[in-house]
């Protein structure tokens, strides 16, 4: 794998429409450019991997658009340290991303075989993201609670386990819906545990399936 002064030059140029498009923390900016997105993508889409798109990555899945990688990181508020849950790590590309911005991850899939995948890339990356093979409803109980919970896939409703597994001041980004759009949910858990819900607009997403996959 080969990351040229071409691809950063593409990726720099993502870096810029990104922040066109309203991204603003410069931190999940430079981890944009700081990650090849092509590494997480198969050789014959190499070409397009930094143009904001979604591409197959097998077992009917989609690695999502750099934007909403972007998007769905911003509203985390990340600290250097933190603890994040994410629930659908597909190509491992969003898992690095909150590795390079300095958290520490927990990531769950419940493709087999994409969770094999990641759990090449992402550690030659020199990320050291812990990653599982299971069903993200459930969450993770044994390294709960998180600081932070990123779920990646469209869910049909909020899953109790995960706001549960939330520490207080937590946030939680869902995107929610169990059709072809899902409204993006920021959840927030007071201080004394009570959640505050924001709506931050329309995204399309892959459903966040019920069964875990044999
Ligand atoms: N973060 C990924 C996005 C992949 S798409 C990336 O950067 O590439 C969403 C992923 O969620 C898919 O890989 C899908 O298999 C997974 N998924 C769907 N339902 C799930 C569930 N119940 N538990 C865990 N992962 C799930």
């Amino acid at each position: 794998m080969i990351d040229s002064y071409r691809h950063k030059g593409m990726r720099k140029q993502l870096v810029s429409e990104l922040e066109q498009k309203g991204i603003k923390d410069k931190r999940v900016l430079e981890a944009i450019m700081n990650v090849p997105r092509h590494f997480f993508l198969d050789a014959v889409f190499t070409e397009q991997a930094y143009s904001n798109m979604a591409f197959q990555i097998g077992a009917g899945q989609t690695i999502s658009h750099p934007y909403t990688v972007a998007f769905q990181t911003e509203l985390l508020e990340l600290k250097k340290g933190d603890k994040v849950l994410e629930i659908g790590t597909g190509s491992g590309f969003q898992t690095s991303i909150l590795c390079e911005m300095g958290a520490k991850v927990f990531s769950i899939e419940r493709q087999r075989e994409l969770y094999l995948k990641a759990n090449q890339i992402v550690p030659k990356l020199g990320y050291p993201a812990k990653l599982k093979f299971g069903d993200g409803y459930i969450g993770w109980p044994s390294f709960a609670p998180f600081d932070k919970i990123i779920v990646t896939c469209g869910a049909p409703y909020i899953p109790d386990e995960l706001v549960s597994q939330l520490k207080p001041n937590g946030r939680l980004v869902i995107p929610i819906g169990a059709g072809k759009d899902q409204e993006m949910l920021l959840i927030v858990k007071e201080e004394d545990g009570s959640i505050t819900k924001s709506q931050l607009g329309v995204f399309s997403f892959v459903p966040m399936l019920k069964e875990t996959a044999k």
